[in-house]
């Protein structure tokens, strides 16, 4: 892993990602090497062009932290790289920055694979209003697969319900959901006790990890890669089945009570594979 320490001006960022107002990377790339991950753009655009993404870990230093207290807004932790990244045990940039907000009136949302998270609590139990949210894709067994560095599911939803009894607000994403290999049902009942809510994301492939994933499918599982790439073969065939497990989403959210959900389902163009 080639790591640096980048000075930089703004650490707060303006986004226009659903949901948020501003989003906080401490770090430029990430460490869990997700086959998946949608971020992987950002090496061309961090002076890292023909860089593999997750072979690089940019530690941001120097920043000057704003003094407006972010009141009405939302500040998501992090959207490009996962704050509880293995360096963060080194570097602390995380901690540093949920100490800065500890008197802040946004609602801060923080997004992990990591356990790691469970070493902040006693900054967490100081923010006023903050959720950890754990990003769940599949089985421990698949995520060695697709997720091959960052710590199992398994330990992920051990960390909610530890949180959860430390009276952090905890909720789950579950993302991305990838065809045939996201049995999202047991993990939505296991954290379904721990968490305010659970949120829903579709796999898309239109970014430059399309070929990755589809090698990963067909080298590990050939005998479903046909299934699996016709999903991604057209806009129709892509449109029907997320349409299909949406409606089974609804259905089977209509099981697990009160437990509220949102749908990030993305429905749009898919380049022929
Ligand atoms: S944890 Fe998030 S940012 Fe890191 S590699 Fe995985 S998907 Fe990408």
């Amino acid at each position: 892993m080639n790591v640096n320490h980048v000075n930089i001006r703004n650490i707060i960022t303006k986004t226009k990602i659903p949901n948020a107002d501003y989003t906080v990377n401490p770090y430029i790339g990430c460490t869990h090497g997700c086959v998946y991950c949608c971020a992987e753009y950002m090496a061309r655009f961090s002076g890292h062009k023909g860089e593999k993404w997750c072979s690089f870990l940019d530690v941001k230093e120097n920043y000057t932290f704003p003094s407006d207290k972010f009141q009405d807004k939302t500040i998501l932790i992090s959207s490009a790289t996962d704050p509880y990244n293995h360096f963060e045990k080194q570097f602390e940039k995380t901690r540093a920055i949920l100490l800065q907000l500890t008197d802040s009136s946004a609602h801060i949302e923080i997004l992990t694979k990591s356990p790691m998270v469970l070493r902040d609590i006693d900054v967490l139990k100081r923010i006023k209003d903050i959720v950890v949210g754990f990003s769940l894709s599949s089985s421990d067994e698949i995520a060695r697969l697709t997720e091959p560095f960052a710590p199992p599911p398994s330990e992920r939803i051990e960390a909610m319900r530890v949180l959860h009894s430390a009276g952090i607000v905890v909720s789950a994403l579950i993302s991305p959901i990838i065809p045939f290999f996201s049995d999202y049902q047991p993990i939505v009942k296991a954290v379904g006790k721990y968490a305010a809510y659970v949120g829903f994301e579709n796999l898309n492939l239109r970014g430059g990890f399309r070929a990755e994933v589809l090698a990963l499918i067909k080298e590990h599982f050939p005998r479903m890669f046909l299934r699996f790439a016709s999903i991604y073969n057209s806009r129709r065939a892509f449109y029907k089945y997320w349409h299909t497990r949406e409606l089974e989403i609804h259905e089977f959210m209509r099981t697990m009570g009160n437990l509220p959900y949102k749908m990030y389902f993305f429905h749009g163009d898919e380049k022929k594979v």
